[in-house]
């Protein structure tokens, strides 16, 4: 997505050697018309499967989804939680997430209500570095009796593991960028 590609070179920055940082339009402040955007082409790459349910992870994720819900016919958007709270309801599917970004493992929750069998559900995410959230979401899908559809990925770091790993559990993934590396402080594109 070319739109895409011209915001990480004019405003992401690179921290570290392998962590890239888009805060002015996705992790921190949101440009909502360039998700409308981004929702758009999520629903073109996959419009030839129903969508009942988008499913999403705290935080970055839920306005990515929430937007895109929107040209998926307004499908319900429901996000993984990650931090404890007395409002969550007892009855959940939960799963473990090693978090590359923090260094440590995490657990999610996704409440039984808002999970059912046979739901075709599309998981939208932020990132796909080692894809561990996006197989997190999986196996909380199946506890659930749901089907995965696909993984939509705004960007997607195509030097790091998850792309091989979601291959290898037959998931459809759609990047709307992929990094071939961000070495140097250089961003390139594959
Ligand atoms: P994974 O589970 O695929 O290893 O990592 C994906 C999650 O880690 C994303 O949801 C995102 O929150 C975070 N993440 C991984 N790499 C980056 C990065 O380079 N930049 C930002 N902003 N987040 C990242």
């Amino acid at each position: 997505m070319e739109l895409l590609k011209e915001k990480i070179l004019k405003e992401g920055s690179i921290v570290g050697n392998d962590i890239l940082k888009v805060d002015s339009f996705l992790n921190h402040q949101i440009d909502v018309s360039f998700l409308n955007e981004v929702g758009k082409e999520f629903k073109k790459r996959f419009n030839d499967v129903k969508i009942d349910k988008i499913l999403t992870i705290e935080a970055s994720g839920i306005a990515i989804a929430s937007i895109a819900s929107q040209y998926f016919g307004n499908v319900p958007v429901v996000f993984a939680k990650k931090s404890e709270s007395k409002n969550l309801d007892k009855d959940v599917y939960e799963t473990n997430v090693y978090s590359f970004t923090k260094g440590k493992e995490y657990s999610v929750k996704v409440s039984k209500r808002y999970l059912n069998e046979g739901e075709n559900i599309l998981v939208l995410d932020d990132f796909l570095a080692n894809g561990r959230a996006a197989l997190g979401l999986k196996d909380i899908i199946d506890q659930a009796g749901a089907n995965l559809m696909g993984i939509g990925i705004v960007i997607e770091k195509g030097f790091q593991e998850g792309r091989e790993l979601l291959q290898k559990n037959n998931i459809r993934l759609e990047s709307l960028a992929i990094l071939e590396s961000i070495g140097n402080n250089t961003v390139k594109f594959r």
